[in-house]
């Protein structure tokens, strides 16, 4: 039996990559998760198995069980989760890492770090490869998030440099989906809710920053494949998503029409630190996992559109 650890396992990446994980009659999953920000709900059908094991966990404290791969993607990750308590996001990125790396180092298990695009902050180098050290304010209000991110890239490293622990590292870009989080903050869930129920839909800033969005399959799929289709000598970082880059106010377009929707937009402040621009090169991840993402922001988004129709019609 593969023995496999998701933190964050009820999230929204979390509990769709547990879910894809759970196919697999080799492996035995457990999900942690404190559900600060992850859902029961969203790991309902894989709890009938009895490959798969929930635990109500911080990861801030350390935990021990034998383990033979580990998915570290426990952290709140829109900014609006982040924000709450920025220092708790500082503590559950990189306690969260010390233990993940600490059980890794124990166990000789794989350890796939969940990093970010937001550890390349405001980007000046347009489309962001992977060399590229980034633009990162160190005390914005989104510097808990960027800041703890790239700590825990670092404590990647030096586990595997100074301990030998196996690590791989993929920074994930805006991923979108069922099982978002419709409360999030984010621009997708806000836009589509907003359209859905026919209520103005709120442009930060002019809307002319924009964001390339992925299909939350696709993401999983790429993840996988860097957990077990690379050789171990392949670390990453790698970039996963979708290039497809469109400004926030085509997109609020795009949703309007595609609900059919009333909705005016209006203008609102651009929250500080806001990214100008973020669109990933994802050569490496092409040749390193023979991976690209399939399904266009068009079919994207018809899926979710239905997805929270449904859930707000419940
Ligand atoms: N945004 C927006 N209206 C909203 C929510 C977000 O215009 O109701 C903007 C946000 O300011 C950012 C972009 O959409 O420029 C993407 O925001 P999100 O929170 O989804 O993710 P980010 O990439 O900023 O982490």
């Amino acid at each position: 039996m593969n023995r496999v650890l998701v933190t964050g396992g009820a999230g929204f990446l979390g509990s769709h990559l547990c879910a894809e994980l759970i196919k697999s009659p080799d492996n035995h999953v457990t999900a942690l998760d404190d559900l600060s920000t992850g859902r029961m709900e969203n790991l309902f059908p894989l709890t009938a198995s009895s490959r798969f094991t929930f635990m109500k966990w911080d990861v801030r404290k350390p935990f021990d069980q034998p383990v033979d791969q580990i998915y570290n993607a426990a952290c709140p990750a829109s900014p609006r989760a982040y924000q709450l308590s920025p220092t708790s996001t500082t503590k559950t990125c990189v306690m969260g890492m010390l233990n993940t790396l600490e059980l890794a180092k124990k166990y000789s298990a794989k350890v796939l770090q969940f990093s970010t695009s937001e550890v390349y902050g405001n980007p000046l180098l347009h489309p962001q490869k992977e060399d590229y050290f980034g633009n990162v304010s160190p005390i914005g209000i989104r510097s808990c998030y960027d800041e703890s991110k790239r700590c825990a890239e670092s404590l990647c490293f030096d586990y595997a440099r100074e301990f030998g622990v196996k690590v791989k590292i993929i920074r994930i870009f805006n991923t979108y989906g069922p099982r978002m989080d419709l409360a999030d903050g984010r621009v997708i869930s806000n836009f589509v809710t907003q359209a859905l129920q026919n209520k103005p839909i709120t442009i930060h800033g002019d809307g002319s920053q924009t964001r390339s969005f992925c299909y939350v399959d696709d993401m999983i799929q790429g993840i996988l494949n860097m957990m077990n289709k690379t050789e171990d000598s392949f670390q990453g970082p790698v970039n996963l998503g979708n290039p497809e880059e469109i400004t926030v106010l085509e997109l609020a377009r795009k949703i309007k029409e595609k609900t059919g929707s009333s909705s005016e937009l209006v203008y609102l402040p651009l929250p500080g630190d806001d990214p100008v621009q973020r669109r990933p090169d994802i050569s490496l991840a092409k040749e390193k996992l023979a991976w690209r993402p399939e399904t266009s922001l068009e079919d994207g988004l018809d899926k979710t559109i239905r997805y929270f129709k449904r859930i707000l019609s419940l």
